[in-house]
């Protein structure tokens, strides 16, 4: 036979474009149009009903960037349609660009007594209506800009209200009531997935060539200038090539529903309630129409928003929730970011997570959703497993410009040991369409063949929401079982992790982070986000001790409310284009009148707790929240300070020496450190000829995405700010002496202060910037006399090794990496710990030394100024301390972690004895807190530090009736891990490297 098969494929698709798809409605008619425009922020449906409406036309422009114009639509359907084999629709185009869904103008239809229908959106425009023809609707139009059209690097100034202008954006297209043929749409879908199909297949096979036969004739089958008249034997020409089952060994897909909505990105948050609303009814008004339709979300404080803002939507889902299908994923808060957050906050994205879907839906979901985070903290597998989840998601590896992962489906391994069944949906996106060539895909990249079978398919617009869409459920039934087809079944992820788990007998084993190799600015980008974070973080802690020390020792109430209320305020914004930098301007204004309005309360409580615990007129103590003692204060505990040993602070030439007891630090006249010896071993840490805490400005030009990149060609464009304007002494005492060094560059200025404590071997560096370069980064760099092969960075709950050298691609790919409050490089016998208050990316690579050997250079990343999606990012003010300590142990740099973030408070009060001692400082209280059910337990949470063995016995000051050891949740353990025993007042714990263990104490 002459192969004709290009001809008839370009038949088919002149056929589709021209015939099928304009006969998928059968006749349009115009409505009535009346339109009020919001004049402010959004406002409720009851409020905007009452309005008085303008008449309003087709091809009229509407809507200011980020503006609301509500439009009131009326009429009937024609009195002469013929509605047989037909569905009556409203099809609404407000004036959609050729852009996203989610990117743009959309919108939410109500009825006049306040229900909601479902949304619009580009490629999901209808609205169903009743059968009877009337229409009277009401349509909350939102004038979303499209911030990135198409790119994210240009700037502009869309990203906030503030400067986005008010011209209208959008002109309205069309609103009419429309007759859609059912038997075209059908034949319109199995057109699509035959096609679709079709080019997936080899060539040359028998099956595409079966399907291209029968596609044709259909065509032939059929009238094109009837082809309402003739759909029906066109599908009957198709049918027996629909029918054909997919073989044996097909690709089993799991297809789910979901709509990633991003909780802020090119939106501010308020948006997001209104999303969140869009796309929630999309998903309702569905699961009316297909009773097979499920729909996975993650993200409590989604649901939260509904609740709190559309409770007519909320008791919906509620009810789909209990019938399965509506299925909450993910137990978190939010999907945070990974890399930056502490322990203990990723610990409360369970606790705030699973709490609200236990009280509010009674379900628990087990499998951890963060398809979209930038790279995972190797602290997450014992977290997750301790917040009681056992299955962990993502794709976003998919992303990794260097290397390739190995699996799709594996166990991975924390830092302590701990495994997780973990899934990479190889089909790479969360926003499927169920395409062909979309499962196609999914097989392809499946790594795992051979061994095990099944992958997992998030189908549905997503980002900027939207939903699944009734053309993709469409598309997951006509490939159910289809011949060369993977087989899709719509099921719940929890299904899919016990096939995934059972069939595979030997998952392989990933050990350690699954760190992204992109996106390496985020540990840097909004540094005042970033700080708003690290404090928040550390005054929760300090607030949440002293409220339960004065609880338990003053019978104080305990706010419970508001402490829950910070803590989702603060869990909020480190989602994962809020913290990591990576939202519009809009959204850092927020955050950071956010954080100001979280530290004044906590503020406050702080304050009224150690009021609680007495305090004589006059009487001034310090207090001390952290771990480790401070100037003599015990640990959780408040006294007056008392600095042991001794400072002083010489002049040398046109620079200084800062000396005491334990350490010599000496500043040249440009304010580099040229000098620091450890004086208990009389080693230098400094590297010979190079200078420490040097201020070190690259060139941070990246080439894809402006906000999330530092790209490794920063490296080859840097310079040395070294001079000075002035220098000045600001404490030459007993106690304590500092230096200033002032500076200006280019646009900004910038003074270091450099300060010694008596009896110290860290020096404090005070680092105030007033920023105002662009698109330039600022690094403080330590070139240290040190050999190490690899640097410790701490995180969740304990700490990670990388290497220092570039020997695979996976190391050289780790140019940029994040750590929290500490680093720590060592050689046996010596070791440097460069701790921090506020900052998160560091690098850490080798040099040749002057004399011989390698030099390690470690460096903190302080300050970006990417112009996109934010053109002012960090623009203005900024301050960081950093520390340098010499002669340090990984315990020195944990201790000095603590130090810096949660320092000593002094102020009106007396001595408060600590609620619970710990004899090893090894094992750390991370938190001390009450219970979340309101029940007066005490709930301690620590972990061991340092990556050994260590036995701890926790003695409690305070009357106890039961300890009982937990999971992060609060629900005790039957077979503790930790606990080894307990005695009166007393806890013995017996802790692996880095365990967790979260101890509930109820009060006799
Ligand atoms: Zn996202």
């Amino acid at each position: 036979m002459h192969d004709n098969s290009p001809q008839v494929r370009a038949r088919i698709a002149r056929f589709v474009s021209e015939r099928i798809e304009p006969a998928v409605y059968r006749d349009r008619h115009p409505l009535t149009i009346e339109a009020w425009e919001v004049p402010g922020e959004p406002v409720p449906f009851r409020e905007a009903l009452v309005q008085a409406y303008a008449p309003f036309s087709v091809g009229q422009t509407w809507g200011k960037p980020w503006g609301t114009t509500w439009f009131h639509v009326t009429g009937h359907a024609p009195a002469d349609w013929d509605t047989t084999g037909t569905r009556l629709e409203l099809l609404i185009d407000l004036g959609f660009t050729a852009g996203q869904s989610g990117f743009q103008a959309e919108g939410l239809v109500y009825r006049p007594d306040g229900s909601v229908i479902k949304a619009i959106e580009p490629f999901n425009a209808y609205v169903p209506i009743d059968p009877d023809g009337s229409v009277d609707v009401y349509v909350e139009a939102a004038s979303n800009p499209d911030v990135a059209e198409g790119g994210f690097t240009r700037p502009t100034r869309m990203g906030d209200t503030l400067t986005s202008g008010t011209d209208p954006i959008y002109s309205l297209r069309h609103i009419d009531i429309a007759l859609l043929d059912e038997q075209v749409w059908q034949l319109d879908r199995e057109f699509v997935a035959l096609r679709g199909l079709m080019v997936e297949l080899p060539h040359r096979t028998t099956r595409p060539a079966e399907i291209e036969r029968a596609l044709e004739r259909a065509i032939d089958a059929m009238d094109p200038h009837d082809i309402s008249g003739t759909a029906a034997v066109g599908r009957a020409e198709i049918a027996e090539v629909l029918a054909k089952p997919a073989s044996a060994s097909a690709h089993r897909i799991t297809a789910i529903g979901h709509a990633h909505i991003d909780s802020a990105w090119l939106w501010p948050v308020r948006e997001t309630i209104r999303k969140c609303a869009r796309t929630f009814s999309n998903v309702l008004q569905l699961m009316d129409i297909d009773p097979d339709f499920k729909f996975a979300c993650s993200s409590a404080q989604q649901y939260a928003w509904i609740k709190e803002f559309y409770p007519e939507l909320f008791e919906r889902i509620r009810v789909r929730v209990a019938e399965g299908r509506f299925i909450p994923v993910g137990g978190m808060w939010v999907e945070s970011d990974t890399n930056l957050i502490s322990g203990e906050s990723m610990a409360r994205q369970f606790v705030a997570g699973k709490g609200f879907f236990q009280r509010e839906f009674g379900v628990e979901p087990k499998e951890v959703w963060l398809p979209d985070s930038f790279g995972y903290s190797g602290a997450l597998p014992q977290i997750v497993t301790a917040a009681g989840s056992q299955h962990f998601l993502t794709q976003k590896i998919s992303w990794n410009e260097t290397n390739s992962f190995p699996h799709s489906t594996f166990l991975w391994e924390g830092i302590d040991g701990t495994r997780v069944l973990t899934h990479f949906p190889p089909v790479n996106t969360y926003n499927s369409d169920l395409s062909a060539k979309e499962l196609a895909l999914s097989e392809h990249n499946y790594a795992d063949k051979g061994d095990a079978n099944s992958s997992l398919v998030p189908f549905g617009y997503g980002d900027g929401g939207g939903g699944p869409t009734r053309e993709m459920l469409a598309a997951a039934k006509l490939t159910r079982s289809l011949e060369g087809s993977p087989t899709v079944e719509i099921e719940s992820p929890q299904q899919f992790f016990e096939r995934a788990g059972a069939e595979y007998a030997k998952p392989p084993v990933w050990t350690g982070e699954l760190y992204l190799e992109f996106h390496r600015g985020t540990y840097t980008s909004q540094a005042r986000t970033k700080r708003g974070n690290r404090r928040s973080e550390s005054l929760l802690r300090e607030a949440e001790l002293w409220a339960t020390t004065a609880a338990v020792r003053a019978n104080a109430d305990y706010p419970s409310a508001q402490l829950e209320a910070l803590w989702h305020t603060v869990l909020l914004q480190q989602f994962h284009d809020i913290l990591p930098g990576t939202s519009i301007a809009w959204v850092y204004r927020v955050a950071e009148a956010e954080y100001a309005r979280v530290a004044d309360e906590l503020e406050t409580i702080i304050s009224a707790a150690i009021g609680a615990l007495g305090t004589a007129a006059g009487e001034q103590a310090s207090f001390n929240a952290g771990p480790f003692e401070i100037d003599g204060i015990a640990p959780l505990a408040s006294g007056v300070a008392t600095q042991a040993g001794s400072v002083r602070l010489e002049r040398r030439g046109d620079g200084f020496a800062l000396i005491s007891d334990r350490a010599r630090f000496e500043l040249d006249g440009t304010g580099r450190i040229r000098s620091a010896v450890d004086l208990l071993t009389g080693r230098e840490a400094v590297a010979p000829g190079e200078s420490a805490a040097e201020l070190q400005l690259f060139r941070d030009t990246p080439t894809q995405w402006e906000a999330w990149d530092i790209d490794v060609h920063y490296q080859r464009h840097g310079e040395v700010i070294s001079a000075v304007d002035a220098v000045s002494v600001v404490a030459d005492g007993t106690d304590r002496v500092t230096v200033r060094f002032e500076r200006s560059f280019n646009s900004s200025s910038l003074s270091q202060e450099f300060s010694l404590s008596a009896g110290s071997a860290s020096l404090e560096i005070a680092t105030q910037v007033d920023w105002h370069e662009r698109q330039k980064l600022l690094k403080l760099a330590f070139p240290l006399d040190v050999r190490a092969e690899r640097a410790a960075s701490e995180v969740q709950y304990g700490h990670i090794y990388r290497a220092t050298h570039e020997n695979t691609s996976w190391d050289s790919a780790r140019f940029e990496t994040s750590a929290h409050r500490w680093m720590h490089v060592s050689e046996p016998g010596f070791g440097v710990a460069i701790a921090n208050d506020s900052t998160y990316g560091h690098d850490v690579t080798r040099h040749p030394r002057n004399g011989g050997g390698s030099v390690t250079m470690l460096r903190q990343s302080l300050l970006r100024a990417p112009l996109f999606p934010d053109p002012d990012a960090d623009q203005g003010e900024h301050r960081f301390r950093a520390s340098f300590t010499v002669g340090a142990e990984i315990s020195d740099a944990v201790r000095e972690g603590y130090r810096l973030n949660v320092p000593l408070r002094s102020g009106p009060g007396g001595a408060i004895a600590p609620l619970l001692t710990v004899d090893n400082p090894g094992v750390v209280v991370e938190a001390i807190k009450l219970a979340e059910d309101g029940s007066g337990d005490v709930v301690v949470r620590l972990y061991e530090s340092l990556g050994t063995r260590e036995k701890a016995r926790v003695s409690f000051n305070f009357s106890v009736a039961a300890i009982v050891e937990t999971d992060l949740l609060e629900r005790e353990q039957s077979d503790p891990a930790g606990l080894t025993s307990s005695g009166e007042n007393v806890a013995e714990l017996t802790l692996r490297p880095f365990q967790l263990v979260t101890l509930r104490i109820s009060r006799a």
